[in-house]
C-alpha cells in the first residue's frame, strides 16, 4: 500500500502519547517514534487503537 496522504499524516497523532507519526515503509504502518507503538492501516484507514497497536 502507498503511504498515507501528507494532509492526513499532518493531523494524525498517536492516541497514547499525542506524538505525530512516522510512516513505516517496511510494514506500511504508522509508527510512533515516541512510545514505539505501531498502528496498522487497513484499506487506507489507520486503526488508531492502542489495543490494536503493537509494541516495536
Ligand atoms: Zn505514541
Amino acid at each position: 500500500m502507498e503511504e498515507l496522504p501528507a494532509e492526513l499524516m499532518d493531523v494524525l497523532v498517536c492516541p497514547s502519547c499525542r506524538t505525530k507519526f512516522a510512516w513505516d515503509y517496511e510494514s506500511n504502518e504508522l509508527a510512533c517514534t515516541s512510545c514505539r507503538l505501531t498502528y496498522p492501516v487497513r484499506d487506507g484507514i489507520p486503526i488508531l487503537l492502542v489495543d490494536q497497536a503493537r509494541q516495536d
